[in-house]
Protein backbone atom coordinates (compact mmCIF):
# COMPACT_ATOMS: atom_id res chain seq x y z
CA UNK A 1 0.00 0.00 0.00
CA UNK A 2 2.67 2.55 0.33
CA UNK A 3 4.91 1.30 -2.20
CA UNK A 4 1.60 2.09 -4.17
CA UNK A 5 0.91 5.61 -2.81
CA UNK A 6 5.03 6.62 -3.08
CA UNK A 7 4.57 5.42 -6.84
CA UNK A 8 1.47 7.83 -6.96
CA UNK A 9 3.08 10.34 -5.70
CA UNK A 10 6.04 10.15 -7.70
CA UNK A 11 3.54 9.66 -10.54
CA UNK A 12 1.79 12.77 -9.59
CA UNK A 13 5.15 15.26 -8.61
CA UNK A 14 6.26 13.83 -12.10
CA UNK A 15 2.85 14.61 -13.75
CA UNK A 16 3.03 17.94 -12.57
CA UNK A 17 6.90 18.60 -13.34
CA UNK A 18 6.13 17.80 -16.87
CA UNK A 19 3.23 20.11 -16.89
CA UNK A 20 5.02 22.70 -15.90
CA UNK A 21 7.68 22.41 -18.12
CA UNK A 22 5.42 22.43 -21.19
CA UNK A 23 3.98 25.15 -19.99
CA UNK A 24 7.07 26.92 -19.79
CA UNK A 25 8.54 25.28 -22.89
CA UNK A 26 5.30 27.41 -24.68
CA UNK A 27 5.98 30.72 -22.31
CA UNK A 28 9.29 30.47 -24.05
CA UNK A 29 9.97 34.04 -25.25
CA UNK A 30 11.49 34.27 -28.77
CA UNK A 31 12.59 36.76 -31.53
CA UNK A 32 10.43 36.35 -34.58
CA UNK A 33 12.07 38.50 -37.43
CA UNK A 34 10.72 38.66 -41.13
CA UNK A 35 12.03 41.00 -44.17
CA UNK A 36 10.52 42.16 -47.17
CA UNK A 37 11.65 44.42 -50.36
CA UNK A 38 8.85 46.99 -50.15
CA UNK A 39 9.16 50.76 -50.59
CA UNK A 40 12.54 50.59 -52.56
CA UNK A 41 14.19 49.34 -49.45
CA UNK A 42 14.59 46.29 -46.96
CA UNK A 43 11.57 46.76 -44.46
CA UNK A 44 12.08 44.49 -41.27
CA UNK A 45 10.18 43.06 -38.71
CA UNK A 46 10.74 41.78 -35.30
CA UNK A 47 8.55 40.73 -32.89
CA UNK A 48 9.29 39.51 -29.27
CA UNK A 49 6.84 36.69 -28.37
CA UNK A 50 5.75 34.05 -25.88
CA UNK A 51 5.96 31.12 -28.53
CA UNK A 52 2.42 32.33 -30.31
CA UNK A 53 4.66 31.34 -33.94
CA UNK A 54 0.90 31.48 -36.25
CA UNK A 55 -0.53 34.76 -34.59
CA UNK A 56 2.95 36.66 -34.80
CA UNK A 57 3.20 35.20 -38.79
CA UNK A 58 -0.52 36.58 -39.35
CA UNK A 59 0.36 39.88 -37.81
CA UNK A 60 3.68 40.56 -39.56
CA UNK A 61 2.19 39.47 -42.95
CA UNK A 62 -0.81 41.70 -42.62
CA UNK A 63 1.57 44.49 -41.63
CA UNK A 64 3.95 43.65 -44.73
CA UNK A 65 -0.07 43.86 -47.12
CA UNK A 66 -0.87 47.53 -45.56
CA UNK A 67 2.88 48.93 -46.47
CA UNK A 68 2.14 47.41 -49.91
CA UNK A 69 -1.50 48.89 -49.85
CA UNK A 70 -0.09 52.51 -49.04
CA UNK A 71 3.06 52.26 -51.50
CA UNK A 72 0.47 51.41 -54.39
CA UNK A 73 -1.23 54.82 -53.49
CA UNK A 74 1.89 56.97 -53.18
CA UNK A 75 4.37 55.39 -55.09
CA UNK A 76 6.16 57.59 -57.87
CA UNK A 77 7.58 54.29 -59.47
CA UNK A 78 4.02 53.02 -59.45
CA UNK A 79 2.11 54.37 -63.25
CA UNK A 80 -1.53 53.54 -61.34
CA UNK A 81 -0.40 55.28 -58.06
CA UNK A 82 -2.96 58.27 -57.34
CA UNK A 83 0.67 60.22 -57.45
CA UNK A 84 1.65 59.31 -60.72
CA UNK A 85 -1.93 60.65 -61.65
CA UNK A 86 -1.46 63.84 -60.38
CA UNK A 87 2.34 64.10 -61.64
CA UNK A 88 1.12 62.88 -65.36
CA UNK A 89 -1.80 66.05 -65.83
CA UNK A 90 0.96 68.00 -64.36
CA UNK A 91 0.16 71.92 -65.74
CA UNK A 92 -3.43 70.17 -66.81
CA UNK A 93 -6.90 69.27 -64.90
CA UNK A 94 -7.80 69.02 -61.13
CA UNK A 95 -7.96 64.67 -60.58
CA UNK A 96 -10.08 63.73 -57.53
CA UNK A 97 -8.17 61.82 -55.07
CA UNK A 98 -9.05 59.43 -51.44
CA UNK A 99 -9.51 61.50 -48.25
CA UNK A 100 -6.18 59.69 -47.24
CA UNK A 101 -4.21 61.32 -50.37
CA UNK A 102 -5.95 64.19 -49.85
CA UNK A 103 -4.19 64.47 -46.10
CA UNK A 104 -1.40 63.17 -46.87
CA UNK A 105 -1.08 66.40 -49.51
CA UNK A 106 -2.18 68.91 -47.13
CA UNK A 107 0.45 67.50 -44.95
CA UNK A 108 2.97 68.24 -47.01
CA UNK A 109 1.99 71.81 -47.59
CA UNK A 110 1.70 72.70 -44.38
CA UNK A 111 5.18 71.01 -43.87
CA UNK A 112 6.60 73.29 -46.59
CA UNK A 113 5.58 75.85 -44.64
CA UNK A 114 6.82 74.98 -41.52
CA UNK A 115 10.39 73.98 -43.07
CA UNK A 116 10.46 77.17 -44.89
CA UNK A 117 10.84 75.69 -48.14
CA UNK A 118 13.51 72.85 -46.81
CA UNK A 119 10.82 70.08 -46.96
CA UNK A 120 9.38 70.13 -50.26
CA UNK A 121 7.18 67.69 -52.35
CA UNK A 122 7.84 69.48 -55.28
CA UNK A 123 11.22 69.27 -54.96
CA UNK A 124 11.16 66.49 -57.77
CA UNK A 125 10.75 68.83 -60.55
CA UNK A 126 14.70 69.18 -59.91
CA UNK A 127 15.01 65.68 -58.06
CA UNK A 128 13.71 64.09 -61.56
CA UNK A 129 17.50 65.13 -62.90
CA UNK A 130 19.38 62.43 -61.06
CA UNK A 131 18.68 58.81 -61.83
CA UNK A 132 19.55 56.72 -59.08
CA UNK A 133 19.28 53.76 -60.66
CA UNK A 134 20.96 54.48 -63.78
CA UNK A 135 24.01 52.73 -64.90
CA UNK A 136 25.55 55.54 -66.16
CA UNK A 137 24.11 58.43 -64.26
CA UNK A 138 24.51 62.24 -65.60
CA UNK A 139 25.28 65.13 -63.43
CA UNK A 140 22.54 67.98 -64.51
CA UNK A 141 24.05 71.19 -66.03
CA UNK A 142 23.07 74.54 -64.11
CA UNK A 143 20.81 75.01 -67.09
CA UNK A 144 19.05 72.28 -66.75
CA UNK A 145 18.44 72.86 -63.24
CA UNK A 146 17.92 76.16 -63.76
CA UNK A 147 14.85 75.77 -65.88
CA UNK A 148 13.89 72.58 -63.51
CA UNK A 149 13.70 74.88 -60.06
CA UNK A 150 10.68 76.77 -62.05
CA UNK A 151 8.16 74.32 -61.62
CA UNK A 152 9.83 73.82 -57.48
CA UNK A 153 7.55 75.40 -55.12
CA UNK A 154 4.68 74.22 -52.97
CA UNK A 155 2.41 76.37 -54.60
CA UNK A 156 2.56 74.72 -57.32
CA UNK A 157 0.29 72.54 -55.42
CA UNK A 158 -3.15 73.60 -55.87
CA UNK A 159 -5.25 71.63 -53.90
CA UNK A 160 -9.46 71.74 -54.30
CA UNK A 161 -10.81 71.17 -50.74
CA UNK A 162 -14.71 70.85 -51.42
CA UNK A 163 -14.23 68.71 -54.05
CA UNK A 164 -11.10 66.54 -53.01
CA UNK A 165 -9.18 66.90 -55.90
CA UNK A 166 -5.23 68.27 -56.52
CA UNK A 167 -3.11 69.06 -59.36
CA UNK A 168 -0.11 70.76 -60.51
CA UNK A 169 0.27 74.21 -62.16
CA UNK A 170 3.10 73.74 -64.75
CA UNK A 171 3.82 71.09 -66.88
CA UNK A 172 6.92 70.59 -65.35
CA UNK A 173 6.13 70.50 -61.82
CA UNK A 174 6.32 66.65 -60.00
CA UNK A 175 5.59 65.87 -56.67
CA UNK A 176 7.11 62.51 -54.84
CA UNK A 177 6.05 62.29 -51.04
CA UNK A 178 9.09 59.85 -50.01
CA UNK A 179 10.73 62.30 -47.85
CA UNK A 180 7.57 60.94 -45.34
CA UNK A 181 5.65 57.83 -46.91
CA UNK A 182 8.16 55.64 -45.53
CA UNK A 183 7.76 57.18 -42.33
CA UNK A 184 3.69 56.91 -42.44
CA UNK A 185 4.19 52.99 -43.82
CA UNK A 186 6.30 52.48 -40.46
CA UNK A 187 3.63 54.01 -38.21
CA UNK A 188 0.75 51.96 -40.22
CA UNK A 189 2.53 48.85 -39.99
CA UNK A 190 3.17 49.19 -36.20
CA UNK A 191 -0.20 49.86 -35.60
CA UNK A 192 -1.50 46.29 -37.21
CA UNK A 193 0.78 44.10 -35.21
CA UNK A 194 0.15 46.37 -31.75
CA UNK A 195 -3.63 46.01 -32.30
CA UNK A 196 -3.46 41.97 -32.58
CA UNK A 197 -1.45 41.84 -29.34
CA UNK A 198 2.46 42.18 -29.86
CA UNK A 199 3.39 45.05 -27.79
CA UNK A 200 7.20 44.04 -28.34
CA UNK A 201 7.71 44.64 -31.89
CA UNK A 202 10.23 46.83 -34.39
CA UNK A 203 9.09 48.03 -38.19
CA UNK A 204 12.02 49.22 -39.92
CA UNK A 205 12.30 50.59 -43.35
CA UNK A 206 15.49 51.00 -44.33
CA UNK A 207 16.49 53.31 -41.21
CA UNK A 208 12.66 54.83 -40.61
CA UNK A 209 11.69 52.74 -37.37
CA UNK A 210 8.91 52.45 -34.58
CA UNK A 211 10.13 51.13 -31.48
CA UNK A 212 7.28 49.21 -29.33
CA UNK A 213 8.09 48.01 -25.84
CA UNK A 214 10.93 45.66 -25.30
CA UNK A 215 13.24 42.99 -26.13
CA UNK A 216 12.09 40.75 -22.88
CA UNK A 217 13.41 42.13 -19.61
CA UNK A 218 15.90 44.64 -22.28
CA UNK A 219 15.42 47.68 -23.84
CA UNK A 220 15.43 47.12 -27.93
CA UNK A 221 18.76 48.60 -28.46
CA UNK A 222 19.20 50.66 -31.85
CA UNK A 223 22.81 51.38 -33.73
CA UNK A 224 23.57 54.68 -36.11
CA UNK A 225 25.35 53.85 -38.79
CA UNK A 226 28.89 55.45 -39.27
CA UNK A 227 28.24 58.05 -42.27
CA UNK A 228 31.44 56.87 -44.07
CA UNK A 229 32.03 53.97 -42.73
CA UNK A 230 30.60 50.15 -43.87
CA UNK A 231 27.09 49.27 -43.13
CA UNK A 232 27.99 47.28 -39.89
CA UNK A 233 30.18 50.22 -38.73
CA UNK A 234 28.22 52.16 -35.95
CA UNK A 235 29.21 55.66 -34.83
CA UNK A 236 26.66 55.29 -31.73
CA UNK A 237 23.76 53.20 -30.10
CA UNK A 238 20.77 54.23 -28.22
CA UNK A 239 17.77 52.23 -26.64
CA UNK A 240 14.20 53.45 -26.90
CA UNK A 241 10.78 52.09 -26.49
CA UNK A 242 7.35 53.37 -27.76
CA UNK A 243 9.19 55.98 -30.18
CA UNK A 244 10.33 56.90 -33.60
CA UNK A 245 13.85 56.60 -34.86
CA UNK A 246 14.39 58.27 -38.11
CA UNK A 247 17.94 58.00 -39.70
CA UNK A 248 18.49 60.34 -43.08
CA UNK A 249 22.02 59.56 -44.55
CA UNK A 250 24.04 60.37 -47.70
CA UNK A 251 24.84 57.26 -47.75
CA UNK A 252 21.42 55.71 -48.48
CA UNK A 253 20.78 56.05 -52.33
CA UNK A 254 23.64 58.11 -54.49
CA UNK A 255 26.16 58.05 -57.59
CA UNK A 256 29.51 59.34 -57.42
CA UNK A 257 31.13 61.36 -60.65
CA UNK A 258 34.53 62.79 -60.53
CA UNK A 259 34.71 62.00 -56.63
CA UNK A 260 31.57 63.71 -55.46
CA UNK A 261 28.76 62.03 -54.35
CA UNK A 262 25.00 62.91 -55.80
CA UNK A 263 22.61 61.87 -53.60
CA UNK A 264 18.74 61.97 -53.05
CA UNK A 265 18.32 64.68 -50.45
CA UNK A 266 17.56 67.72 -52.91
CA UNK A 267 18.19 71.44 -51.66
CA UNK A 268 14.98 72.31 -53.36
CA UNK A 269 16.30 75.98 -53.17
CA UNK A 270 19.80 74.79 -55.53
CA UNK A 271 18.22 71.90 -56.94
CA UNK A 272 21.48 70.21 -55.75
CA UNK A 273 22.04 67.34 -53.65
CA UNK A 274 21.91 68.83 -49.83
CA UNK A 275 25.72 69.27 -48.83
CA UNK A 276 25.72 70.23 -44.65
CA UNK A 277 25.34 67.23 -43.37
CA UNK A 278 25.94 63.59 -43.68
CA UNK A 279 23.51 61.61 -41.19
CA UNK A 280 20.77 63.76 -38.96
CA UNK A 281 18.66 60.96 -36.54
CA UNK A 282 15.57 62.44 -35.46
CA UNK A 283 13.72 61.02 -32.90
CA UNK A 284 9.74 61.43 -32.26
CA UNK A 285 6.07 59.89 -31.33
CA UNK A 286 5.23 59.24 -34.52
CA UNK A 287 7.24 57.95 -37.85
CA UNK A 288 6.36 60.35 -40.09
CA UNK A 289 7.05 63.33 -38.01
CA UNK A 290 10.63 61.88 -37.62
CA UNK A 291 11.18 60.85 -41.33
CA UNK A 292 10.15 64.74 -42.34
CA UNK A 293 11.78 66.27 -40.04
CA UNK A 294 15.30 64.33 -40.51
CA UNK A 295 14.95 65.30 -44.54
CA UNK A 296 13.99 68.51 -43.59
CA UNK A 297 17.48 69.36 -41.05
CA UNK A 298 19.26 67.09 -43.40
CA UNK A 299 18.67 70.41 -46.04
CA UNK A 300 18.59 72.87 -44.02
CA UNK A 301 21.96 72.11 -42.01
CA UNK A 302 22.99 71.65 -37.93
CA UNK A 303 22.44 75.58 -37.18
CA UNK A 304 18.86 75.59 -38.58
CA UNK A 305 17.88 72.17 -38.02
CA UNK A 306 18.71 72.67 -34.89
CA UNK A 307 16.46 75.44 -34.41
CA UNK A 308 13.51 73.84 -35.89
CA UNK A 309 13.65 70.61 -33.81
CA UNK A 310 14.41 72.97 -30.30
CA UNK A 311 11.13 74.58 -31.31
CA UNK A 312 9.33 71.69 -31.26
CA UNK A 313 8.19 69.91 -28.19
CA UNK A 314 8.41 66.03 -28.93
CA UNK A 315 11.53 65.49 -30.84
CA UNK A 316 14.87 65.35 -30.68
CA UNK A 317 17.87 65.19 -32.94
CA UNK A 318 21.42 64.42 -34.05
CA UNK A 319 23.21 65.71 -36.47
CA UNK A 320 27.03 64.40 -38.29
CA UNK A 321 27.46 67.49 -40.79
CA UNK A 322 29.69 67.38 -43.48
CA UNK A 323 33.00 67.52 -41.47
CA UNK A 324 32.33 64.47 -39.21
CA UNK A 325 31.14 67.39 -36.18
CA UNK A 326 28.45 66.12 -33.63
CA UNK A 327 25.40 68.24 -32.55
CA UNK A 328 22.92 67.22 -30.35
CA UNK A 329 19.44 68.95 -29.42
CA UNK A 330 19.21 69.69 -25.74
CA UNK A 331 17.05 67.07 -24.92
CA UNK A 332 18.95 64.16 -26.69
CA UNK A 333 20.65 62.29 -24.87
CA UNK A 334 18.57 62.06 -21.64
CA UNK A 335 15.75 60.82 -24.03
CA UNK A 336 17.27 57.52 -25.29
CA UNK A 337 20.18 56.34 -22.98
CA UNK A 338 22.56 57.44 -26.15
CA UNK A 339 25.88 55.74 -25.98
CA UNK A 340 28.90 56.12 -28.28
CA UNK A 341 31.45 54.19 -29.48
CA UNK A 342 34.51 56.76 -30.38
P1 LIG B 1 14.90 60.33 -46.38
O1 LIG B 1 15.78 59.18 -46.71
O2 LIG B 1 13.76 60.05 -45.51
O3 LIG B 1 15.64 61.54 -46.00
O4 LIG B 1 14.14 60.71 -47.69
C1 LIG B 1 14.77 60.93 -48.88
C2 LIG B 1 13.66 60.95 -49.86
O5 LIG B 1 12.88 62.12 -49.65
C3 LIG B 1 14.17 61.02 -51.27
O6 LIG B 1 14.36 59.74 -51.81
C4 LIG B 1 13.05 61.78 -51.93
O7 LIG B 1 12.00 60.91 -52.26
C5 LIG B 1 12.56 62.73 -50.85
N1 LIG B 1 13.20 64.05 -50.82
C6 LIG B 1 14.46 64.40 -51.17
N2 LIG B 1 14.69 65.69 -50.96
C7 LIG B 1 13.53 66.21 -50.47
C8 LIG B 1 13.14 67.51 -50.05
N3 LIG B 1 13.96 68.55 -50.06
N4 LIG B 1 11.86 67.66 -49.60
C9 LIG B 1 11.00 66.62 -49.55
N5 LIG B 1 11.32 65.37 -49.92
C10 LIG B 1 12.58 65.16 -50.37
MG1 LIG C 1 12.64 61.49 -44.47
Amino acid sequence: MKVVDLKNKVRTVLTILLFVSVLGARAEAELFTRTQYLLGTYVNIMIWHDGETEKVEKAATDAFAEIRRIESVFSIYKPDSEISKINREAGGSLIPVSAETFEMLQKAVAIAEETEGAFDITFAGAGKLYDFQSKDPQVPTQKMIDKALFAVGISQLQLDDGNRRASLASAGAKIDLGGFIKGYCVDKASQVIIKQGFGDCIVNAGGDMFVSGKKGKKYWKIGIRNPTGSRDDLSATLSVRDMAVVTSGDYERFFEKDGIRYHHIIDPRTGRPARKCKSVTVLAKKVIDADYLATAVFVLGPEKGLALIEKKSDAQVFIIDDQMKWYFSKGFKKSCSFSTTR
